[in-house]
């Protein structure tokens, strides 16, 4: 309890200090960098490299190496982050318009998610999240996106299987179980949009899905650093800049997963926002 609630509160520092960061022009290597090493200076670590998602782009955007990307100007910019203290997670995002017309729609996934996270309680059912979120942003002229999720959080698993929908008409059973941790995570974008996002090329966040060590070099190095530093948590190909060779090797065998960035479909913009909220017996606790 003591992990999740310091993890929270460094995830809330620093995305609370986001804002200030994202202006035009930023670099969004910068960003990546600067929100990390925030997470490293409070005691944290991160547990997936920091997102930058830009527009279009609704998730699972982090610099490569050497990234020359920087903040255009009107654009809507979702920075998701992460911490965690020995493998207990905190997941929170926000988004700033740089200058956008969309304004409103980070505020509609603002109320949606202070709604949906209203709704976490021991025993309610999962299935009552969608419909409050859907009804929120609908009913302020926007369009959830129907396939982006929150989710069950694990230690050391940021995505434990459990998916918590943003829409009604999914099919979840179940109820919020005590001493558990959920993210709530809505998504938005403008109502003559597809709703729904779509894989794009591999990006630049990996993580260990096989856990079995390889027998030769230089993969079996570059195993052991990865699931000694990451267990299977993401982590950023620029993070591993010095095992290149071993990563590769991992990748060709299929042991490491490539996150496809996640695009809306239509192409059109994307806002998001997003708590982290565990239970115990009783009671519902926001950490971010
Ligand atoms: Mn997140
Ligand atoms: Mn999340």
């Amino acid at each position: 309890m003591d992990k999740l609630l310091l993890a929270g509160r460094i995830a809330r520092t620093v995305r609370q200090a986001v804002p200030r960061m994202v202006v035009q022009g930023a670099s969004v290597l910068g960003i990546c960098e600067w929100v990390e090493s925030e997470i490293a200076r409070m005691g944290g670590k991160p547990a997936f490299p920091c997102n930058v998602s830009i527009n279009e782009v609704g998730a699972h955007y982090t610099s490569p190496p050497s990234d020359a990307t920087v903040v255009p100007d009107g654009a809507l910019v979702k920075v998701d982050l992460g911490v965690h203290i020995d493998g207990f997670i905190a997941d929170t995002a926000v988004t700033v318009s740089v200058g956008s017309e969309y304004e409103d729609m980070v505020r509609a996934v603002e109320i949606a998610l202070e709604r949906g996270v209203q709704a976490v309680r021991v025993g309610g059912k999962i299935g009552e999240v969608g419909p409050i979120v859907e009804k929120t942003i609908r009913s302020m002229g926007y369009k959830p996106i129907r396939n982006l999720t929150g989710h069950q959080i694990e230690q050391y698993t940021i995505h434990s299987g459990l998916s918590i929908p943003n829409v009604s008409g999914a099919e979840t059973t179940g109820k919020f179980q005590p001493w558990s941790v959920y993210a709530i995570e809505p998504f938005a974008t403008l109502p003559r949009a597809e709703g729904e996002v779509i894989e794009r090329e591999p990006g630049n966040i990996l993580h260990l899905m096989k856990l079995k060590r390889p027998k030769s070099e230089p993969q079996r190095g570059a195993y052991d650093e990865i699931y000694r530093r990451f267990r299977t948590l993401p982590f950023a190909r620029r993070w591993v800049a010095s095992i290149g060779e071993g990563v590769r090797g991992l990748l060709a065998e299929k042991a490491l997963y490539e996150y496809p960035v996640l695009v809306e479909a239509s192409g059109m913009p994307i806002a998001q926002a997003e708590h982290t909220v565990i239970t115990t017996d009783r009671e519902s606790i926001v950490t971010t």
